[in-house]
């Protein structure tokens, strides 16, 4: 299975002259990559522009809609982006479930991004960490009811992205996440995605960690996190550091 390494540039940049500036540096430094995917997950504005400056990087957006058409004012659906060449979408990220997005709604975006040719890449995490270890019953909770109905075969085509709001750099007060919290939640969340499908099928479900990673921890999380790669917020702003995360997940290979 390719490891992945997906930027999410959230809002950001300010102009798709500065987002096609960025997008073309990171192609230049992943020119040679061979054994792993890239994803840039670009507001939407810029998606068009960015598509014509390199097939290297794989496009993705950070939310969908559900259904193909309709009258939904302001929304924009999977079929659209799909359309323009994104094959991959962030779903339940911490921020926009600070916005009121809940599981339930998530779960249809998932549907609708399936059924539209998109891989779904579903955030999940706690807020905070309890001493009763409670936070593996949120995470739980909120694979099942995102995956709720969810065929067991498109289960094997969706990625988790394990990414604990108070590790997140935009989180007040943060805190580092060590390889060790990424590797045990990952295999929770195997074992979570198992009960709903089958070994089988969870061993082929590529896993994420998230949340503050740069290129000095990469390796760390990428090595001994058990997981299949790595979701990059702040750090996917420079051009540089996100070029050196995709050299260091390159160099480690599969
Ligand atoms: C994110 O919010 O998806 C993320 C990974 O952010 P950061 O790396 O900035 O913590």
């Amino acid at each position: 299975m390719k490891k992945i390494i997906i930027g999410n540039w959230k809002m950001n940049p300010r102009t798709s002259r500065e987002a096609e500036g960025w997008f073309s540096a990171v192609a230049k430094a992943v020119a040679s990559i061979k054994k792993i995917e890239v994803v840039i997950c670009a507001p939407f504005v810029f998606l068009s522009p960015l598509k014509k400056i390199s097939k290297k990087i794989i496009l993705g957006a950070q939310d969908s809609f559900i259904g193909d058409v309709g009258p939904f004012t302001g929304e924009i659906s999977p079929e659209m982006l799909y359309g323009l060449g994104v094959r991959y979408v962030i779903f339940g990220h911490s921020e926009r479930r600070e916005l009121g997005e809940t599981n339930e709604l998530i779960n249809k975006k998932i549907k609708s991004a399936l059924s539209s040719g998109i891989v779904p890449v579903i955030c999940v995490g706690e807020r905070e960490r309890d001493l009763d270890h409670g936070y593996f019953d949120i995470v739980k909770t909120q694979i099942n009811e995102c995956l709720k109905g969810v065929s067991k075969d498109a289960i094997s085509k969706i990625i988790v992205a394990y990414e604990p709001v108070w590790s997140i750099s935009s989180t007040k007060n943060r805190r580092d996440a060590t390889a060790d919290d990424a590797r045990e939640m990952a295999v929770f969340i195997r074992k979570v995605l198992s009960d709903l499908s089958s070994p089988d099928i969870a061993h082929k479900t590529r896993v994420l960690y998230g949340g503050s990673v740069n290129e000095r921890d990469a390796e760390e999380y990428l090595s001994n996190g058990g997981v299949h790669g790595l979701l990059v917020g702040k750090a996917s702003l420079s051009t540089k550091k996100f070029s050196d995360i995709i050299k260091i997940c390159e160099t480690l290979g599969k």
